[in-house]
């Protein structure tokens, strides 16, 4: 079955470029991976506690920092030697903050969290071994994962996100075709957690290879099916994918219409710290757009970007870098910045020059905007700084897809000046707390 849903357009993926490329393993590059970064603020800007000190022998899997507000332990990727702190820019905060530094020794030994089989396992201690395990949303949200699970809310179903929709990024069709015994796996120890009836798994309907692939696979899990959608723009929006699949509206959250979301390499982070003890210390990166040698590349998480872009990625000329894909990221500022673990791609787009030019009114923005808003209204009011008209044009509800820039024929930056006003509204509104 293929299903969509409305507002959506279809974009030139450029998905080609990587998807079928072998994935070039760095994990054992000295030139890359000699050191990792390890922020230790968290994506919301909030400071964490520190656990480890210079000269500390750490191995994959050793807690390095936790999270104050929520409970989130970060480990190492790497085996070897704690450095000390170093301040540098930090991609996710659009800031320099501090960052621990780890010598690499290359012998990645491991220090397990505790295994289960979860079929013999409670459901209460299962999900105590996913927040133990410190995995976050993987699809770029970064929202711990068992805090989703931890709701009072009757869950029907579980909806695998592997859609995908930013152009150029594959590194979720490659983990999931290369690991889908752990994605199936992960979506039953997801669904004793959740006590959820179903697994629906969506992807794109052009990925008939991992179709095949689980298909074959589905005959021993009853429990869990796919479904494949069209290749719009942005499908892969929790919203969307709810709407198009259950063709169910929510407000705030899904478990509203009892449906939990999580990205597919969530799910397969899951299952391998519940059934192997690992944590997330690896992933794809895809590394793509004007790359010179566009590609999937396997490092530990915390590697600096720079050096994997100096190993695949950059061109002569002056390029832009950006942490994700090209709808939903900004450029950075400088190209030292670590990958933390729910980034999963960099592209690198040649620096294009051009004029904007005053509203047309046309429409399209509002024509093309997913969350049903006018991007155009909220930009005059943005200029205006009128918070009251902010609000009454519903700001809030933008989800940074990026498509009211990339429609617009006069080329007005509407998504960056949206970002700002959201800003503005949350600052002006605590300073009135305050
Ligand atoms: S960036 Fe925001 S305002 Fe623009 S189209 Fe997407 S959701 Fe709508
Ligand atoms: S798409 Fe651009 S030109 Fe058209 S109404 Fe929106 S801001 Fe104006």
């Amino acid at each position: 079955m293929i299903i969509s849903s409305k507002g959506k357009k279809h974009l030139d993926g450029h998905k080609e470029l990587t998807a079928h490329k072998e994935v070039l393993d760095l994990t054992n590059d000295k030139d890359v991976c000699e050191e990792i970064y390890v922020p230790v603020v968290a994506p919301n800007g909030k400071e964490m506690e520190v656990l480890v000190k210079e000269k500390d022998v750490v191995n994959v899997g050793t807690m390095l920092c936790k999270r104050l507000d929520f409970y989130v332990p970060v480990y190492s990727s790497v085996s070897g030697v704690v450095k000390g702190m170093k301040s540098m820019y930090n991609s996710a905060l659009g800031k320099v903050c501090d960052h621990l530094v780890i010598e690499n020794d290359f012998k990645y030994s491991e220090k397990l969290l505790k295994k289960v089989d979860y079929k013999e396992t409670s459901k209460e201690e299962l999900l105590e071994l996913v927040k133990e395990s410190g995995i976050v949303g993987l699809g770029g949200a970064g929202f711990p994962t068992y805090v989703k699970y931890s709701s009072d809310a009757k869950i029907n179903s579980i909806l695998v996100n592997g859609v995908e929709c930013e152009p150029y990024l594959t590194t979720d069709y490659v983990t999931m075709k290369k690991e889908y015994s752990y994605l199936l796996e992960g979506c039953e120890i997801l669904r004793k957690i959740s006590e959820a009836n179903e697994v629906v798994i969506a992807f794109k309907n052009n990925k008939k290879d991992l179709k095949e692939l689980l298909d074959k696979e589905l005959v021993n899990y009853p429990g869990i099916r796919v479904v494949e959608v069209k290749d719009k723009y942005p499908m892969g929006w929790e919203k969307a994918l709810v709407k198009a699949v259950f063709k169910k509206n929510y407000d705030k959250l899904p478990s509203e219409v009892g449906v939990i979301v999580n990205n597919a390499q969530t799910i397969i982070s899951v299952a391998k710290a519940i059934i192997d003890g690992e944590v997330i210390s690896k992933r794809v990166i895809t590394v793509s757009g004007d790359a010179v040698n566009p590609c999937n590349v396997l490092v530990p998480t915390f590697t600096l970007a720079k050096n994997i872009l100096n190993k695949c990625g950059y061109l002569e000329e002056e390029v832009c870098v950006l942490a994700g894909g090209p709808m939903t990221s900004k450029a950075n500022v400088s190209d030292e910045f670590c990958l933390q673990v729910n980034m999963g791609a960099l592209t690198v787009m040649k620096k294009r020059k051009y004029d904007t030019l005053p509203c047309l009114g046309c429409g399209k923005c509002v024509e093309n905007c997913p969350a049903g808003i006018q991007p155009i209204q909220i930009k005059k009011a943005f200029d205006n700084k009128d918070l009251k008209e902010l609000e009454a044009f519903e700001c809030s509800k933008c989800v940074e897809c990026g498509m009211c820039s990339f429609v617009c024929p006069s080329k007005i930056e509407l998504t960056d000046d949206i970002r700002r006003a959201k800003l503005y509204i949350r600052l002006s509104r605590s300073k009135e707390v305050k």
